[in-house]
């Protein structure tokens, strides 16, 4: 066993039986912005053998107040945090093998992303996915950890399907748009995403190392500016449950793709087409190019038109930035990527 888990060895509980457990489990990591970066560089650290990383996002200066992982030089080239997160892990830890994927979790693709990884982790910014997570792994009998942050608060649970309460046991509907506080109304502060991904983390371990009488099987809610610390017990899942009582997985069965979201934290929105396709960007640049000047990279194309700024990734998908107004944004994306 490689010398630099030496002292994560002599911990007893993980111990060198441990180790091997982690560098033999794969995890995936819905989401890598500020909670999702924390649980890649903890898990990598740890020595986890497998990272499978989805991010829908590139790298903004915004971001580098609390998302660990991204430097200046990520945001002036606008990387995909996925692949930022890759490139950043590789000089960290060698060892774990992470597959970066760029692209919007939806119910076309979320059960294949999870069905091979042994745990999921929620580093997500919005309900509705965490709604999808949820269904796919109660169907899959996967156990995923919900965590989430905003401002100085934050809330985290770990879901055992059919033997914990899921996700809809507790919140059994989602908040109506614009009901919750978010990043961009509300702001957040670092020591919040150190405190959720920390508890996210703690579970992971225990739960790769096989040491399951440690969790917490609790919801913990945590305000770490008005010193609140809250943990309360959960009991058995709820029979009434649509998703785990009921088997109603109605995320997962959604008609309707998601086809536009509001991002987060960004005057932004994100336009997605109904079917992942592939799109080839230099012929794109091509076209464009009479706009402005066109940035062009490997994986994204970003170009300036009146106030709006545009970038499309390759899976065709485009988030275009100065408008909170979905159907603003669908005419732009329209006008400039076709329909
Ligand atoms: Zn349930």
């Amino acid at each position: 066993m490689n010398e630099r888990y030496s002292r994560q060895i002599l911990f007893q509980p993980v111990g060198k039986s441990g180790q091997e457990k982690l560098s033999n489990s794969r995890v995936l990591l819905v989401g890598c912005g500020a909670l999702g970066a924390a649980h890649a560089e903890m898990l990598a650290r740890a020595g986890v053998g497998k990272l499978r990383i989805v991010d829908r996002d590139f790298v903004e200066y915004t971001n580098l107040q609390r998302q660990t992982l991204f430097s200046e030089a990520d945001a002036k080239e606008r990387l995909p945090k996925a692949i930022a997160a890759k490139n950043r892990i590789a000089q960290i830890n060698s060892e774990t093998r992470v597959e970066a994927i760029v692209a919007d979790v939806n119910h076309s693709n979320v059960e294949n992303l999870i069905k091979d990884c042994d745990l999921v982790l929620d580093g997500t910014d919005n309900f509705q996915i965490r709604y999808l997570i949820n269904d796919a792994c109660v169907k899959l009998e996967k156990t995923w950890i919900y965590g989430a942050a905003v401002s100085s608060y934050g809330a985290t649970m770990t879901i055992f399907p059919y033997k914990t309460p899921c996700l809809r046991c507790i919140f059994e509907e989602m908040p109506s748009a614009g009901s919750a506080p978010t990043c961009d109304t509300a702001g957040v502060i670092m020591p919040i995403i150190a405190s959720v991904s920390a508890i996210q983390v703690s579970e992971a371990l225990k739960i790769l190392t096989g040491n399951f009488d440690r969790l917490h099987k609790s919801l913990i809610q945590i305000d770490v500016w008005q010193n609140d610390w809250r943990k309360i017990k959960l009991g058995k899942p709820n029979a009434d449950c649509e998703c785990c009582g009921k088997g109603n997985f109605e995320f997962l069965e959604a008609e309707s793709i998601e086809f536009s979201a509001v991002l987060c934290g960004r005057n932004a929105v994100q336009i997605a087409p109904p079917k992942p396709t592939r799109i080839n960007l230099p012929n794109l640049a091509e076209k464009l190019k009479s706009y402005g000047e066109i940035k062009l990279n490997e994986y994204l194309l970003r170009l300036n038109i009146d106030e709006y700024e545009l970038t499309v990734f390759r899976d065709a998908r485009a988030i275009i930035q100065g408008t909170d107004d979905v159907s603003t944004a669908r005419s732009v994306y329209a006008k400039y990527v076709g329909s």
